[in-house]
């Protein structure tokens, strides 16, 4: 429970002083400035007041009860601080104080024994190199924070690993109005973890919606139970910082991470059902349409428009997100030609036209909430000069009363009529100035809505040969690296993956008997952990047709690897099919991250694959599939076939499982698997161990 840190009975401030520059005083100025129910106590080893706050000497000196207390002092005297904090029995401590983890091997160590130290007083450690925490419930109204941006009660929570971020979101929701409820950067996280806030979070009545930012994540696990948790009832937006090599650098500067955890973030975001974005913006915009509206009931939208163009690019920013535009009823259709101007246009988007007044919009937007088909309704409008937009914006907001779909306004007008804007937004209407934002704004709560009523399966039980695999493993105990494919091969195997026949060669002696095992026409690789790309070394001969061929073949590779550790298989031939990629690596904190996506030799390019977490469940599989660009050329494009996406599925199932099962495969790569209409089927595997 984090009463004691969010719903604190009492608070000290050490560190602080009478300059209004110092974090100790800023924390009292807002504490005070907003209204804190609790007393405040600053604590100053001069004595003396603070404000128009008496000064203790000591946390100890203090006859009433602190639960929390908000530290700024230099590092080297937090422990003396914190001895005493424990001793008085304050629950949490929030150490704004920098110069820990984030410089290096000697800040780990101070706070490794920060952490020791307030645990063993049975007290809890947000931060240190934090800024604080809000909670502007009127009930408490705390601002244990340093910062500037204002606080007012509002119903989305804030939780951020960076300040500057975190301030951020605040400050967007603050400028259109909203306000926040709970408020958190946290910093280094070496003892209260980000998971646990979450929960608290998840808890909270009076948190309806939750906006993430983080950089790295020390407890994956956690993270995605807890966010589990919480998703079915209440969204989570999120967004994660370095995603790009590039940016993962600027990140790790202070954090230290990787950019291979912004794929397992988002894997982790749609296991967790999580909604993902790469766009502080649209992440912010988004809040503010979950902030009022409820999440719709599918993804079809109607739109409203008094002027062309702006409709077109809703339409368009819509259709892009995975919206439909709906269609209406023959009786919505009558209620509108009835209602609206002759010249008006009734397919979606309606077009009520620029001299529409307040009885047009209201009549619109009323009818289509009421279509069974209509999911969500964004409304644009224009300020014409010669109507009643201030009737026209009460109107809007009267249409909406009867229905709980969900409704964002686009708004286009100048700063002198931004008072129409503001009246929206008290009416509890999310309001946008770009057509786009309304649009992604409903299609983030029909992706949310989506992620919520997703079908959710455990993985399924498969038939394997666990032991076979562990077998093969052992053999290659203490040796970290690839291992043969002969090996690899017969792991996939032992979990019921389809895999082109092989069989292992020594010599020139045994060539002939195992082509007569794959039969002809075959294939003949080398078999070498020095060789990555074998085609390109001239280690895959295709389509040998005779034992000639194949002896002609075998006796020029054995030449070209001659001085190479090199083994070779051979390998019967598959027909021409598709080829598709799958992958599985490991993802410290968190298993493995499966991949998929369209193999060949453009894979590298393209760059078209999807990751998801393993095991998979089934639903988890399709959704993986149909997470790639080019999904559309499996489902067979131009008269071809489709190709076997069952068979793919449960190849994914089991590549998923072997993995899971087997976590000291630290890399799988089956690159391809051919496809056909009927079957899939892996010629070519790489597996490292670790
Ligand atoms: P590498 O990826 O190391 O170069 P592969 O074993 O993947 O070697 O072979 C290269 C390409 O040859 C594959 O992408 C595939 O197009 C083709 N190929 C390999 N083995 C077979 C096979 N058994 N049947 C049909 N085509 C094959
Ligand atoms: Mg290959």
């Amino acid at each position: 429970m984090l009463d004691g840190l969010f719903k604190p009975r009492g608070i000290a401030v050490v560190g602080a002083s009478a300059n209004p520059y110092s974090i100790g005083h800023i924390v009292i100025k807002n504490l005070s400035a907003y209204g804190y129910k609790g007393p405040i106590f600053p604590i100053n080893p001069k004595g003396g007041h603070i404000r128009s706050f008496k000064a203790f000497k000591s946390v100890l000196d203090v006859p009433d009860p602190i639960d929390l207390v908000n530290i700024s002092v230099k590092y080297s005297l937090v422990p003396a601080v914190l001895e005493e904090c424990g001793q008085k029995g304050i629950q949490f401590a929030i150490v704004h104080t920098a110069g820990f983890k984030e410089v290096g091997e000697e800040g780990i160590r101070r706070e490794r024994e920060m952490v020791e130290l307030a645990h063993s007083h049975g007290m809890r450690i947000f931060g240190p190199n934090s800024q604080g925490i809000q909670n502007a419930d009127p009930e408490v109204s705390v601002y244990a924070n340093f910062t500037f941006v204002p606080m007012k009660p509002g119903n989305i929570s804030i939780i951020a690993q960076g300040g500057g971020m975190g301030e951020m979101l605040k400050l967007h929701l603050h400028n259109v109005g909203l306000g926040h409820r709970m408020y958190c950067s946290y910093g280094n996280e070496c003892d209260l973890s980000m998971p646990e806030i979450l929960e608290y979070y998840g808890q909270d009545e009076g948190t309806r919606a939750i906006m993430m930012q983080t950089e790295s994540f020390k407890d994956p696990t956690a993270f995605l139970e807890v966010a589990s948790k919480i998703t079915p009832h209440k969204p989570i937006l999120a967004i994660k910082a370095g995603r790009t090599r590039e940016g993962s650098v600027a990140v790790s500067s202070h954090t230290g991470t990787l950019v291979d955890q912004a794929r397992m973030a988002s894997a982790m975001y749609r296991k967790a059902g999580v909604v993902e974005f790469h766009d502080t913006h649209q992440m912010i915009k988004a809040a503010i349409a979950f902030s009022t509206q409820e999440p719709p009931r599918g993804r079809r939208i109607g739109m409203i428009t008094n002027t062309g163009g702006p409709g077109i690019q809703a339409v368009d920013v819509s259709v892009d997100h995975g919206l439909e535009l709906a269609t209406w009823s023959e009786a919505g259709r009558a209620r509108l030609a009835e209602a609206l101007y002759a010249e008006a246009s009734l397919g979606n988007p309606v077009d009520v036209v620029a001299t529409a007044n307040a009885d047009h919009y209201h009549a619109a937007v009323e009818t289509l909430l009421a279509e069974e088909d209509t999911d969500m309704v964004l409304v644009f409008f224009v300020t014409a000069p010669f109507t009643d937009t201030a009737a026209i914006a009460r109107r809007i907001k009267e249409a909406t009363e009867a229905s709980d779909k969900p409704v964002a306004v686009v708004v286009e007008t100048y700063s002198e009529l931004y008072d129409l804007i503001d009246k929206l937004r008290q009416s509890d209407l999310p309001v946008y100035e770009f057509a786009e934002d309304g649009a992604r704004a409903l299609a983030a709560m029909a992706d949310y809505a989506d992620l919520r009523d997703r079908e959710k399966e455990a993985a399924p039980e498969l038939e394997v040969d666990r032991d076979a695999v562990q077998k093969i493993l052992d053999g290659h105990q203490g040796r970290e690296g690839y291992i043969s494919q002969a090996d690899a091969f017969e792991i996939l195997e032992a979990y019921g993956i389809p895999v082109a026949k092989v069989r292992a060669v020594e010599g020139e002696g045994d060539l002939i008997a195992a082509a007569a095992e794959v039969g002809f026409p075959c294939v003949l690789k080398v078999d070498s952990t020095e060789v990555v790309h074998k085609s390109d070394e001239g280690g895959v001969v295709l389509g040998i047709s005779s034992p000639d061929e194949l002896t002609q073949a075998f006796a020029e590779m054995n030449k070209n690897f001659a001085g190479k550790d090199a083994g070779f298989v051979v390998q019967e031939q598959r027909p021409g099919a598709r080829e598709i990629i799958i992958g599985a690596t490991e993802s410290p904190g968190l298993g493995h991250l499966v991949m998929f996506g369209l193999g060949g030799i453009f894979v590298e390019v393209m760059k078209d694959v999807a990751f998801a977490l393993a095991p998979l469940s089934r639903p988890e599989a399709r959704t993986l599939m149909r997470g790639i660009t080019g999904f559309p050329i499996l489902e067979g494009v131009r008269g071809e076939l489709p190709a076997d996406l069952e068979a793919i599925e449960e190849m994914l199932l089991r590549v998923s499982r072997l993995v899971a099962d087997h976590p000291r495969i630290t890399e799988l790569d089956l690159n391809p698997v051919l496809v056909t209409p009927k079957g899939a089927c892996a010629v070519d595997v790489r597996l490292g161990v670790g």
